[in-house]
């Protein structure tokens, strides 16, 4: 079987809230976004601020690239429902086409459905818009540790971790629940093909020793994308935020033997130049260690 393209961009890295300093910054202002380019699949991690850029650099390879069609299709999944990986949402120009279909994928949290969250979220008065009066067809799926969502040729299917592995997979999706991180937790996704594999953990505290399920997860890992928003004179104030130094990221890195670490959910109130000194320290402990951006790229 030929091997599928993988491609990652970044859209957003920001963590809490988009930063509303004056100095320019080549990191990125935008909440929670990646996107997955999985063969003609396309999959969304989160809807920060980063998915309205998203949303518009599909409708431009829609309208610019024939045989684009199949992008009207796309997976969202949720790490949680925390504000910061929601806020894009109601601006992310797909919802506004009665061709998109978009399979909303996320966790059960504190006993609320994603559904019922972006039904609130999305109604007056809190935005003029409600979700009935979108034109978007969409596909609820509710993700667990037992659940895995495997992708071929333009489709998926959601197969319980116990069922035999289908043939002819190109990619597939499994969560690990976090409890790392206030109310509710979130999840942490592994996007595999049958030769790569790319971890996302934010939102996650780390501990002394590293998280032992997560660096089981990410074992071997081609990316790691970790929450790294503290610097480790920091951290005292924050404990118990559900957030991590970039050393307790580097730890998983390098108890995962994974090959990239990337830095992720940075602070709002550090600059370039702190997160830069952050990357540098990083680097001291784990190499391969660097600073999740917006626009950055991988392919496989
Ligand atoms: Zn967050
Ligand atoms: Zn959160």
């Amino acid at each position: 079987m030929s091997k599928p393209p993988l491609r990652v961009k970044i859209y957003g890295s920001r963590g809490s809230y988009s930063p509303t300093t004056s100095n320019p910054t080549s990191i990125g202002v935008n909440t929670t976004c990646l996107r997955v380019d999985l063969g003609k699949n396309t999959l969304i991690f989160d809807a920060g601020s980063g998915i309205i850029n998203l949303g518009r650099d599909l409708l431009k390879e829609i309208h610019s690239e024939s045989g684009s069609a199949h992008k009207w299709k796309m997976n969202l999944f949720f790490t949680h429902l925390h504000i910061d990986h929601l806020v894009g949402f109601p601006y992310f120009a797909m919802l506004y086409f009665p061709k998109s279909e978009i399979s909303i994928m996320g966790p059960r949290i504190l006993d609320y459905e994603v559904a019922e969250v972006l039904d609130s979220f999305m109604h007056p008065p809190l935005f003029p818009v409600s979700m009935d009066d979108l034109p978007f067809k969409r596909d609820y799926y509710q993700v667990a540790e037992s659940r895995v969502t495997y992708f071929y040729e333009n489709n998926f299917e959601m197969r319980s971790v116990t069922d035999p592995e289908p043939e002819n997979w190109l990619g597939r999706v499994s969560c690990m629940r976090n409890y790392m991180h206030p109310k509710g937790g979130s999840y942490f996704y592994k996007i595999e093909t049958r030769e790569q594999s790319i971890v996302f953990a934010s939102d996650t505290e780390g501990f002394v020793g590293g998280d032992k399920r997560l660096i089981k997860f990410a074992e071997g890992a081609d990316i790691l994308f970790h929450d790294a928003q503290y610097r480790p004179e920091d951290y005292g104030m924050f404990q118990g935020f559900g957030h991590s130094t970039f050393e307790m990221a580097c730890d998983v890195a390098e108890k995962a033997g994974v090959r990239k670490l990337l830095l992720f959910h940075h602070d709002p109130k550090h600059d370039d130049e702190t997160l830069q000194t952050i990357e540098r320290e990083a680097q001291k402990i784990f190499p391969e260690t660097f600073l999740a951006s917006e626009d950055m790229e991988f392919a496989f």
